[in-house]
């Protein structure tokens, strides 16, 4: 056997606990083939698990071979993962099916429909992407550029469920507003084929506070709302670095950054979260798989778990000493950018006010 298709087979750190209907798991490596994958998300205590198909990197990859589809396959029965519903694989990063430009919009296309057919082939049910960027275009048509390259990857493909994640709202990203998950699911045909990923640092980060138990029940009333929990297909867990609406993509360890465990808490005590992949994308994943695990155990540990319970108390301070100097750094460097911003906003209305007084003069 060549080397590269060694199956990693090894006792496990953790151990899983699969009759918790809680599907916490984490984003794993493919390192030595993509069967491997399961033994990493077996490794970490995982009940669900998310990988890259291919290099994230890369436009072209190698095509998936007959063989490790197989063994894909009989790795996740063995260690009874259900493809169509415990894997959730993360599309390319580089992939935007909102961009303008015609010749690079066909390239994420194509990207993308070979993404969702590799899933296929390795009977995977969900395939999780970044909605992407109208890289300064109207906004409003990028998300019809976005909807109508769904619809086509739709006819083109037969049965996984494409899973748009929300963003951190910085820059011109599109999908980082409840509206414009609404508007996609709009207007895409079959509805039946489409599902949401909400990521709770990119929801934070964007400017919903889901910090307190007011705000997370008023963040998912309004996604149930605007989108519906049948639409759900699965959660992206992280804490933030950054603070609230600082619109800045920076994952935290759970507990470390500005949400803090409660509003996990929460979602471990609420059975329409019950099934789905809550995947972890904290910091020091990929090779190192350890804090994965600790994460996993700690999102288990919440189930039953009570707001003022006093061992749910320590953790919390515990967890937050852990971040306190990383939530400095980002907390200055927020405010630093606010003042910039800010200043420079008087600057141009003094220069406008400059410039009426010359008229005027
Ligand atoms: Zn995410
Ligand atoms: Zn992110």
């Amino acid at each position: 056997m060549a080397k590269k298709e060694q199956v990693i087979e090894k006792g496990f750190a953790y151990v899983r606990n699969a009759k918790i209907e809680y599907k916490f798991g984490a984003h794993v490596t493919t390192s030595k083939g993509i069967f491997n994958s399961v033994g990493h998300a077996m490794d970490i205590g995982a009940n669900s698990f998310a990988m890259f198909l291919k290099s994230p990197r890369r436009w072209v990859s190698p095509a998936l071979s007959d063989n490790d589809a197989a063994r894909f396959k009989e790795m996740c029965q063995k260690y009874n993962f259900n493809p169509r519903t415990d894997v959730l694989p993360h599309g390319s990063y580089f992939i935007n099916l909102a961009n303008p430009d015609i010749t690079k919009n066909k390239q994420s296309l194509d990207c993308f429909i070979d993404d969702l057919q590799r899933c296929e082939k390795l009977d995977i049910g969900l395939y999780n992407f970044h909605p992407g960027s109208s890289l300064g275009s109207d906004h409003q048509e990028s998300l019809e550029r976005l909807a109508t390259n769904i619809n086509t990857a739709i006819e083109k493909t037969k049965f996984v469920r494409i899973v748009v994640e929300n963003m951190a709202g910085h820059g011109n990203l599109v999908g980082s507003t409840l509206d414009d998950l609404a508007e996609v699911l709009k207007q895409v045909k079959n509805k039946e084929r489409l599902g949401f990923c909400i990521d709770t640092c990119h929801t934070f980060a964007a400017g919903y506070d889901i910090r307190d138990e007011k705000g997370w029940k008023k963040f998912w009333d309004e996604f149930d709302e605007k989108v519906g929990f049948e639409h759900l297909a699965s959660l992206h867990l992280n804490d933030s670095k950054a603070p609230l609406g600082a619109n800045r993509d920076l994952h935290q360890r759970i507990g470390w950054g500005f949400l803090g465990l409660e509003c996990f808490r929460l979602l471990a005590n609420d059975d329409r979260f019950k099934g789905i992949p809550l995947v972890l994308e904290v910091p020091d994943g990929g090779e190192k798989v350890t804090p994965y695990g600790d994460d996993i155990k700690l999102l288990e540990w919440l189930i039953g778990k009570k707001k003022d319970d006093s061992e749910v108390v320590a953790k919390t301070s515990q967890l937050q000493k852990l971040g306190e100097n990383e939530r400095k750094e980002q907390q200055t460097k927020y405010e630093k950018k606010q003042k910039k911003r800010r200043s420079s906003g008087a600057d141009i209305a003094s220069l406008m006010t400059k410039k009426r007084r010359k008229k005027t003069a």
